[in-house]
């Protein structure tokens, strides 16, 4: 299945969660979940639909939002799974430092971007570096002690001076180091559970991908 392209707040509307993907808009009273009667799931029965949530659509549903906030592919997410239960340590915490180590997320995580759907195109447009070389993959993971970096052309124009600024408010984690003055940034090590700021559990994405075996 391809990247959905669509409007993402519907999604949001869908999981009837904001997952904040279009930058500074989400935190205005323009949001989709913010404005008055809109917080219900799209489509012609989104206002009435009243289901009975089994443990099979909590588990489904967590799992949709996750994929949702990080914008990829259910084929690649689902690697992503089988890689993290490959390695050593608790699955769910593998399967999220794996999604954290995305150049898309960490060009957002920086604040080169306020969303990463803007960090996405960001990358595929060949604005970043990594220890010096261009890398345009999205998806490409990162390492301790790579260096992140925003291609001097485009590091002073307004969009990105005001994404750091909305950056300083929220906070760059620590496993990141920013040079905010040259629009670079150091990977120090990889993120704790702890350390990544999502609202998820994991655990009931890890039990629906055991039960579809
Ligand atoms: Fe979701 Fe942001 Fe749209 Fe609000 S504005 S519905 S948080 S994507």
């Amino acid at each position: 299945m391809s990247r959905y392209t669509g409007p993402v707040c519907k999604l949001c509307r869908r999981e009837q969660e904001k997952l904040f993907l279009k930058g500074d808009r989400c935190n205005t009273p323009k949001c989709a979940m913010d404005r008055n009667g809109r917080a219900y799931a799209p489509g012609q029965h989104g206002p009435t639909a009243r289901r009975r949530a089994t443990a099979y659509s909590v588990q489904l549903r967590e799992k949709q939002k996750l994929r949702r906030i990080y914008g990829v592919t259910e084929r690649v997410f689902r690697s992503y799974f089988s890689k993290a239960t490959r390695q050593e340590g608790i699955a769910g915490d593998n399967f999220l430092r794996i999604l954290e180590r995305r150049l898309d997320n960490v060009v957002y995580r920086l604040g080169f971007t306020t969303s990463r759907p803007a960090a996405r195109q960001l990358v595929a447009h060949g604005n970043i570096s990594v220890n010096g070389r261009k890398v345009d993959i999205p998806s490409f993971l990162v390492k301790p002690g790579m260096v992140v970096e925003l291609n001097e052309k485009i590091a002073n124009q307004e969009f990105i001076q005001n994404s750091l600024n909305s950056a300083r408010v929220r906070k760059v984690p620590a496993w990141l180091k920013l040079d905010d003055a040259k629009a670079k940034g150091e990977v120090i090590n990889l993120p704790n559970r702890d350390e990544i700021a999502i609202v998820i559990n994991e655990k009931v994405i890890v039990e629906y991908y055991n039960r579809m075996g």
